[in-house]
């Protein structure tokens, strides 16, 4: 809407797009408040709550009055914790500066897409990618260069690559484990990617928000880990998956010490720091490692396949993820193959609400995304009225 009376908007917002994920949540909220059942596989966070040691040591904090200002890049604690996690489990050679503490993996892949675009730098990303991706890069006023994943697989990823390289390319965005498709590159692949890098001398914007979300098979493989890789890579990892913390807002970014200042900087002046007795708990979570992921492996794993056996009796055709919290099936003919008019359809007739695939990229269309991240009356329930949907569908 614009207004000449009044002065509008920067002009970056006019090329940055608001979230379609929300636009499904609200669309959700409307039916749940006429009072309506809707089977919800649009999410994405953990089904189970934060751990009860990891909220304590957040009461502890508040008794211990833990409530004033921090230093902005998180308390030395925290910071040491995370340097100790980073170097001994993802096997980076971090100096003892690179780790800074953020709001969440969000505000850390911002702060890592701000320290290195300027207007009409090309980032190389694979598709499908995490929709918000683009957007930040849009927001940088930065053009995002698709690379079809599976394309790519089949031609060979550094040929690839080089083939989209232009002399503006600067980054590379590495998702790996992959939101929507759960998919985790081999260590092969990263081997060669992290090569491609290195040659073209491209900085490396590297989101392992499901590093600990991964269900068989080799763990994933931390690209700052690699020789060479450490000194031009970002990573922005995240509580949010791994320790059931999504609302706490808490992440950590890696970063070497060229990009340390400015990454430093876009913290100072956005948030000033996460509140000081969430970064208490924090040290809490990151003391006990995996054993809380551990302990919740194996009913990710059976919700996984419970789903996905669901949808597959309902025509949809898909290979099980090795990590992550989703799904994401090739439409079955009865749906058509327009993802978003699918979406719409099982939503507005079957109640059943997923985020449509081509918001994840021209190579999603033709998918839907599922979380299997919900709790059992939600698997049980979806999967009858998908299956009482599809009848209906197959008739049609
Ligand atoms: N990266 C990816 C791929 C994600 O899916 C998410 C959350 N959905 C994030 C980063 C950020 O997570 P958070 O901000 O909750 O830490």
């Amino acid at each position: 809407m614009t207004d000449a009376s009044f002065p509008r908007p920067a002009r970056r917002f006019e090329t940055v797009g608001f979230s379609e994920i929300v636009r499904v949540r609200n669309r959700v909220m409307e039916l749940l408040a006429a009072g309506q059942k809707v089977w919800r596989f649009e999410g994405g966070e953990p089904w189970m709550n934060t751990p009860e040691p990891v909220k304590a040591a957040m009461g502890a904090a508040l008794e211990r009055n833990q409530t004033r200002y921090a230093p902005s890049s998180g308390i030395p604690e925290l910071r040491q914790a995370i340097l100790a996690k980073a170097r001994e489990k993802n096997g980076i050679p971090c100096d003892d500066e690179s780790a800074i503490v953020v709001n969440g993996g969000m505000q850390g892949l911002f702060a890592a897409f701000a320290t290195l675009l300027d207007p009409g730098d090309e980032v190389l990303m694979f598709s499908p990618y995490w929709t918000p991706i683009m957007d930040l890069i849009a927001y940088h006023q930065a053009k995002a260069v698709l690379v079809p994943t599976d394309a790519a697989r089949r031609e060979g990823l550094a040929k690839t690559l080089a083939r989209l390289t232009t002399s503006r390319t600067k980054v590379l965005y590495w998702n790996c484990p992959n939101n929507p498709t759960g998919d985790v590159f081999s260590r092969r692949e990263v081997e060669e990617v992290a090569e491609f890098a290195r040659r073209g001398n491209l900085a490396v914007i590297s989101d392992e928000a499901y590093e600990d979300l991964v269900y068989e098979g080799e763990p994933n493989v931390a690209i700052a880990s690699l020789p060479g890789m450490y000194e031009r890579t970002i990573t922005a990892f995240t509580l949010s998956k791994s320790y059931s913390m999504t609302g706490w807002r808490l992440g950590y970014v890696i970063a070497p010490a060229r990009y340390q200042e400015a990454v430093k900087t876009v913290v100072l002046y956005s948030t000033n720091g996460v509140s000081t007795p969430t970064q208490w708990a924090a040290v809490e979570a990151l003391s006990r490692g995996t054993e809380f992921v551990a302990q919740w492996k194996a009913g990710y794993r059976s919700r996984r396949d419970r789903l996905a056996a669901g949808l597959k009796a309902a025509g949809f055709t898909l290979e099980s993820p090795r990590a992550a919290l989703y799904l994401f099936p090739k439409l079955p003919s009865w749906l058509g193959t327009d993802s978003r008019e699918a979406a719409r359809t099982l939503l507005d007739e079957a109640k059943i609400a997923t985020v449509p695939g081509v918001v994840f990229g021209p190579e999603g269309e033709g998918h839907l995304r599922f979380s299997f991240s919900v709790s059992d009356e939600m698997i049980v329930g979806g999967v009858e009225a998908l299956a009482a949907f599809a009848s209906q569908g197959a008739r049609r």
